[in-house]
């Protein structure tokens, strides 16, 4: 197989400076790193990595936008509605180069980079629809004629975000859309391997014009610049996406500032998919492949615990293995490629390791993969498909973040999958296929995760709450529940008889 290196476009920035208080700058420590195309393992830019005295900056810009600026004291609702609808329009009109850019940077397919580009756009806008519907309650029949008691609801302040390297631009959106209808101000740092889209949303957000200085503000580095802005006592919320290990840290740490601070914590999974007997297998066996390997495997959400019924274990496995092997493997950037590279050396390693557990460990089957392509440069794994499985297996329980699906021990029993399901150390995601209303019933109402797929994997809306039960974190985004996230409620109560 023959993997092109499509070049970088121009970028309208430069990539060796960052945005921080409407001004791009670089780094006070002279410090920089290389950003890499994973399809090919080539260095496509150089980018600054911020120092501490750069957070600094960048959380004193916002604090000052924030406390003392035009965008909380003086714009209405319906203005930064306007902001947010202008970003959206920005965005759309450059949308080409965003999807080339990010395609080479992540390694996806361009078609789902369409998809995450169309998503973007659409969270900007649903977003902006929250801005001017701020509001608090008044509870009548708790109050007398001499006090009155109401509640509103105010912006939480300065939010310093971290974001996870997989979807850099969409899960931008996420997080700043939300925070910013809500009337925050914002310091965000994307993963350290793939920075360039969110310097581009910088450069759009500045040429809107839309937006005061220090709202929105960029950083730029890996754990040390993550943990200065967490560390940072001027930053009231810290919205955080990562693994579950530096999630853990990222709590501590904000517990341990002079003043503790909202956070929310979104984090790894090991999502059960099952599969009952009364399925469509040819159909089923497409969405449970796509399922886990889209975004070849680096999605929290991925399908990687699949439990198959007895009656139709035989014959599913081989629709499985033959769904996987038709994934077409390619240039990141053609348009029939359905699955790219993992994103760096670490990450590539990292799934080799455990696809040598499950093969000697666990002592699981080979259905197929369980190899790197051979003969290309960059980071490329064959799907990989391990069948009888034990749910105890690490392949079966740790998160591998790549294109690794479990294929666990046939069940006889739903019960038996939701009790053996409890004791998931996450709980991101889960997916049932069946066409028994009475098994869906059961099993939406047992399984304790924050987001349930019926007959279908991987879908998700601006409109619907994503988030996690135990160790795949806390917080909602998405939804009126993420927007809600980014405000404060305070209690007024008024001695109306006053003069
Ligand atoms: P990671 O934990 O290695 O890094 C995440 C971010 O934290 C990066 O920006 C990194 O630079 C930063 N960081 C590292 N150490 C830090 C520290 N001490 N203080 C502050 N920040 C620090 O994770 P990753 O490899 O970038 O992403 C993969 C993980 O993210 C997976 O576990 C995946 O499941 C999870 N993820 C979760 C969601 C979700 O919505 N639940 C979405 C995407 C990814």
């Amino acid at each position: 197989m023959t993997i092109t290196a499509t070049s970088l476009p121009k970028l309208p920035f430069d990539a060796g400076l960052t945005y921080i208080n409407g001004a791009w700058v670089g780094s006070s420590s002279n410090q920089t790193s290389d950003v890499e195309n994973p399809a090919t393992g080539t260095v496509i830019a150089t980018v600054c990595e911020s120092s501490k005295d750069d957070v600094d900056a960048a959380v004193q810009a916002a604090y000052r936008a924030f406390h003392d600026g035009p965008w909380v004291n003086e714009y209405s609702g319906a203005q930064r509605r306007d902001a947010l609808l202008g970003l959206a329009a920005a965005i759309e009109q450059h949308r080409s180069a965003l999807e080339l850019i990010e395609s080479i940077n992540v390694g996806k397919p361009i078609a789902d980079v369409r998809v995450e580009v169309d998503d973007t756009i659409d969270l900007f806008r649903h977003f902006a629809g929250y801005a001017d519907k701020v509001e608090g309650r008044h509870i009548a029949s708790q109050t007398n004629q001499k006090l009155e008691g109401y509640t509103v609801k105010v912006p939480v302040g300065v939010v310093g975000f971290i974001n996870a390297f997989n979807y850099p631009l969409n899960l931008l959106a996420w997080k700043v859309a939300p925070a910013l209808a809500a009337g925050c101000t914002v310091v965000f740092k994307p993963g350290p391997q793939t920075p360039l889209t969110t310097q581009y949303f910088a450069y759009l957000l500045e040429k809107t014009g839309l937006f005061p200085e220090g709202v929105f503000n960029v950083v730029l580095g890996g754990a040390q610049v993550g943990q200065a802005l967490v560390d940072h006592d001027l930053v009231d919320k810290v919205g955080f996406t990562g693994s579950v290990a530096t999630g853990k840290h990222v709590i501590r740490s904000t517990a341990s500032t002079a003043n503790v601070r909202a956070t929310s914590v979104e984090l790894g999974g090991k999502s059960p998919g099952v599969v009952m007997p009364d399925v469509d297998v040819d159909r089923t066996a497409k969405l449970v492949v796509s399922g886990c390997m889209s975004n070849t495997g680096m999605n929290c959400n991925a399908l990687t615990r699949l439990w198959v019924h007895r009656s139709i274990y035989d014959a599913f496995l081989p629709r499985l293995k033959a769904a996987a092997e038709s994934l077409v493997l390619g240039t990141p950037q053609d348009d029939a490629t359905e699955m790219g590279p993992l994103i760096d050396r670490r990450q590539y390693d990292r799934v080799l390791e455990y696809i040598r557990i499950g093969r000697s460990e666990d002592r699981a089957d080979v259905l197929t993969g369980g190899e790197p392509l051979q003969d290309v440069a960059g980071y490329w794994v064959r799907p990989t498909i391990f069948s009888n499985v034990s749910p105890e297996a690490r392949i079966a329980k740790e998160e591998i973040f790549g294109p690794v699906l479990s294929v666990l021990e046939p069940f006889d029993d739903l019960d038996e999958v939701i009790e053996v399901e409890r004791r998931n150390e996450f709980g991101l995601a889960a997916g049932i296929f069946t066409r028994s209303h009475k098994d869906i019933a059961k099993f939406t109402r047992k399984m304790r995760c924050g987001t349930i797929w019926v007959n279908n994997y991987n879908a998700l809306y601006s409109y619907l709450p994503f988030g996690g039960f135990r160790n795949s974190g806390f917080g909602r985004e998405l939804g009126y529940e993420s927007f809600d996230g980014y405000l404060a409620t305070k209690a007024i109560i008024d001695d109306v008889s006053s003069e």
